[in-house]
């Protein structure tokens, strides 16, 4: 038996290098990388930029706590709030984190502001925000939660998408509406702008946050530097991670002046989040994803992997509906295909997908990729498809 916990179930691969969309196995393998370590390397493998920021930070120091100034976490803060509706950013480690962050700064809010009865979150079905205890509790997945019981108080659930449903859960006890502006783990699902314009109304009109989960949405996935600017609001909280650092695990919690304004120091800490060497490397990717034409390039290369999608899906009778926006792509498995059946196979045929919730295949390559890669990642997906039909 592996010394590792048997929490997953991994593939025999192992990989030795990457470069931009490609990884190399330990046999020498040439892999497309249309699953970015589930959405995290947004630059893509072994970025120059994202290297040498990671290596000069190192050679000058790794780490120290948040007892002195980071000069790299307090630039990062700035750029995504000059970038965004947020006041502040809490930087942690991962996307967990980033919601539990979320999390305590709604309860915080309205302890502040003379409610502290109001500690309820509304979240939504086929969520996911992570899977520590209290992540789990907001997302309510069965088999998550199967043998972790019992889960947190104040979390409720409505059906993504259905805001008569929110309205119906809404009493004087409820802190916060908690949502993803596209549903990544449970197999990307969308919902219009009008749903989440009225959430913002709804959570206004009843004095409630708005609190979205941009873990996977996040840092230009979508084709925008946060996927809810589509939708021409302004959320009061936003958890994010996954892409920030391309590949360096960070995380963070953005939030605007009012709720900022409720947290003071002590009140929430990391004895990692946002060092010298995590900044380092959030402030690469930056620089890399706020550079001019980048996001018209996510939104170029999206609509294109899109449309060739659907193409291919209309060949297959197992093939379903694409959905998505910018580079986060789901592709609906009929029930007589297993999606992660087509997931090994193109594993094995050189490309790299991940699979999602509701038998969805996720195509998620770097933002970095080219329309010249992406065609060769369809034209594996198709020849897979194509040796399933029979
Ligand atoms: C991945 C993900 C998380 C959890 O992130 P971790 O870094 O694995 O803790 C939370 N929310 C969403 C929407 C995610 O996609």
């Amino acid at each position: 038996m592996s010394a590792v916990m048997p929490t997953y179930a991994p593939s025999e691969i192992s990989f030795e290098s990457g470069e931009g969309v490609y990884l190399f196995s330990d046999n020498g393998k040439k892999y497309l990388d249309f699953g970015s370590g589930i959405a995290v390397t947004s630059v893509g493998h072994s970025h120059p930029k994202l290297i040498k920021a990671i290596t000069d930070q190192a050679s000058k120091v790794l780490h120290y706590s948040n007892l002195y100034k980071i000069p790299g976490q307090e630039h990062l803060a700035q750029r995504l709030v000059d970038q965004s509706f947020a006041s502040t950013l809490f930087s942690c480690n991962s996307g967990a984190e980033a919601v539990e962050c979320g999390i305590k700064v709604v309860r915080k809010y309205h302890s502040e502001n003379g409610s502290p009865k109001k500690y309820k979150i509304i979240s939504c079905t086929e969520s996911f925000h992570g899977r520590t205890i209290a992540t789990l509790s907001a997302a309510q997945n069965g088999k998550h939660m199967n043998g972790f019981l019992p889960m947190l108080e104040g979390f409720e659930q409505a059906a993504f998408g259905d805001v008569d449903n929110i309205k119906k859960l809404i009493t004087n006890e409820t802190a916060a509406i908690l949502v993803e502006p596209i549903q990544g783990e449970g197999g990307i699902n969308t919902a219009d702008a009008k749903y989440f314009r009225e959430l913002r109304n709804i959570a206004d009109e009843y004095g409630i946050l708005l609190f979205m989960d941009e873990v996977q949405t996040g840092i230009g996935r979508t084709g925008k530097l946060f996927a809810h600017q589509w939708f021409d609001i302004k959320p009061d909280v936003v958890a994010i991670a996954k892409g920030l650092g391309g590949g360096f695990p960070i995380g963070g919690c953005l939030a605007n002046k009012r709720v900022s304004a409720a947290m003071s120091p002590g009140t929430h800490g990391s004895t990692y989040g946002g060092n010298p060497l995590a900044s380092a490397a959030a402030n690469a990717v930056l620089d890399i994803v706020l550079e001019d034409g980048f996001m018209d390039h996510v939104q170029t290369m999206g609509s294109y992997l899109q449309s060739q999608l659907n193409l291919i899906g209309g060949k297959y009778d197992f093939l379903g509906k694409v959905k998505g926006r910018g580079l986060l792509i789901g592709i609906n498995c009929e029930p007589e295909i297993i999606n992660t059946d087509i997931v090994r196979l193109a594993e094995n045929n050189g490309l790299l997908l991940v699979p999602a919730g509701n038998n969805v295949i996720r195509v998620i390559p770097p933002l970095i990729v080219s329309q010249k890669e992406i065609d060769e990642a369809l034209s594996i997906f198709d020849h897979v498809c194509d040796s399933l039909r029979n």
